[in-house]
């Protein structure tokens, strides 16, 4: 390992191993040479949402997961599993340990639905729905009851059309994928034939990309519906040329919507527009959910005093996240990120990816984020002889904390491949100790 000029090295602690973690890792090393990097995180497993997150039937997504095991088997990169700042150890600690910290944890918890009945059984945030049929250890219990007609998911961006969409499709298109083998089973006795979209803007307002909405007009024995009535006949011409064609491939997807037979297929997907949520009926389990038509005014979502409601037994509400506010740190006041400056939030702290920038964009939209910050931290960040993991490792061990390694998740991965269905990628744990069950954690390799 090379060092820096003045002969000390650069140590940095990057706290969560997904998408913005590993892409803010491969920026430093390109940036700083001869550096050390610590990716902190508190799962045994790597990859953040592209583990939990992206849909189970989205598996060409998760080969990025290859690129990011290149950047943990670089020399000079180490994850340190298992380990949660707050938990396991302050994030004024960290500061002792290391030149600079990169926050990159983003989002985990649901916005919350703030309308009466949200208390309901059968309510999930996305979050938490997304979670459990990706085997999140944290929502692996959440035995959501499928055994009804009906479902509403609301919110018109991309994570509500995958939880519809997973909801949908038959189970035969979900065995080949990873997905938690509870909800696999759930979902096998499922009696969801209709699931409902619904969003608080119009049509064309809807933040959808324009593939996974096309992608909901494909599936097998599931037809997309729309209501003639809430699809325009054309985008308007008062847009910029990029919104209006990108707008304008949304409309494609939903004037063919608008022209589906509902019976064509034996279970339907109903896109719903101008309707806000206003209560969750039912008396202790959701029974059904009352949304009030809606106008915009100015841009704003405005209600028009009618109401309707829809019969259903879940709802997952897909309405954005909101930040963990990790070491104390002050939150946005829209709560889903930390209050930064491009990324700095002080001296010795920076932060990327939703936690800098709130719940937005692609998985490769992190890697400008890292690329960013790591210039940013090559100009302000000089080697002040921090004792890097050599502290941490004394702390957790002080302190009988079991970190693991890339090579224990090597061994949880193999053991998840070894027990897959056939034709499926892997069989993912879903409990932490289960994992750990099955490495020889760092701590007491080291203790030995
Ligand atoms: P999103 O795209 O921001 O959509 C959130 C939706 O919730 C919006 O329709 C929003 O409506 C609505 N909403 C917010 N508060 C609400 C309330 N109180 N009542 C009713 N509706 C409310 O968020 P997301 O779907 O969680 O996605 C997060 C990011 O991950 C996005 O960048 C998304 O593209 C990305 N993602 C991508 C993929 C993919 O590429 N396949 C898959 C999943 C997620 P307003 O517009 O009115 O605020």
């Amino acid at each position: 390992m090379s060092d820096t000029a003045s002969g000390a090295t650069l140590r940095f602690a990057i706290v969560g191993a997904g998408p913005a973690g590993f892409y803010t890792a491969e920026a430093l090393s390109a940036q700083c040479p001869g550096c050390r990097i610590d990716i902190i995180e508190r799962l045994p497993t790597p990859y953040g949402l592209v583990r939990s997150g992206v849909a189970p039937d989205h598996q060409s997504t998760k080969t990025i997961e290859e690129t990011f095991e290149q950047i943990a088997r670089q020399p000079n990169v180490q994850l340190v599993g298992n380990v949660e700042v707050d938990r396991d150890v302050s994030l004024d600690e960290l500061r002792g340990f290391y030149d600079a910290i990169v926050l990159a944890s983003g989002s985990p918890h649901d916005a919350p639905l703030d309308v009466p009945g949200a208390h309901l059984r059968g309510v999930f945030g996305a979050s938490a729905f997304v979670g459990w049929y990706n085997a999140h250890p944290d929502h692996a219990g959440l035995a959501p009851d499928l055994d009804h007609g009906g479902a509403v998911i609301i919110g018109n961006g991309n994570v509500a059309i995958d939880v519809a969409r997973v909801l949908s499709k038959p189970v035969d298109a979900l065995t080949t994928s990873d997905i938690a083998h509870h909800a696999l089973g759930a979902l096998e006795t499922s009696g969801i034939a209709d699931t409902y979209i619904v969003g608080r803007r119009g049509a064309l307002d809807a933040k959808f990309t324009t593939a996974e909405l096309r992608e909901l007009g494909e599936l097998d024995d599931v037809v997309a519906v729309a209501d003639p009535g809430q699809i325009p006949g054309a985008v308007g011409d008062d847009l910029p040329a990029r919104e209006r064609r990108i707008k304008a491939k949304n409309l494609e997807c939903l004037q063919a919507f608008a022209k589906a037979d509902p019976e064509s297929k034996a279970r339907r997907i109903h896109l719903r527009f101008n309707s806000m949520p206003v209560a969750i009926l039912g008396r202790d389990r959701v029974e059904g959910i009352r949304f009030e038509r809606t106008t915009l005014v100015d841009g704003k979502v405005v209600g028009d005093g009618t109401t309707y409601d829809i019969p259903c037994g879940l709802v997952v509400s897909a309405i954005g996240y909101r930040a963990k506010a990790i070491g104390g740190l002050e939150l946005s006041a829209s709560g889903d990120r930390l209050v930064n400056d491009e990324g700095r939030i002080d001296a010795q702290l920076y932060v990327v990816g939703w936690l800098r920038r709130g719940p937005s964009g692609k998985i490769g939209t992190n890697r400008g984020d890292g690329e960013a910050i790591a210039e940013r931290i090559g100009q302000e960040i000089a080697p002040a002889g921090k004792p890097g993991f050599d502290g941490l490792r004394q702390l957790l061990m002080a302190r009988g904390v079991k970190w693991t390694g890339f090579s224990d998740w090597k061994t949880i991965e193999a053991a998840e491949k070894a027990a897959a269905r056939t034709g499926a990628p892997r069989q993912k744990f879903a409990s932490v100790a289960d994992m750990l069950g099955l490495c020889a954690p760092a701590s007491q390799a080291a203790s030995a």
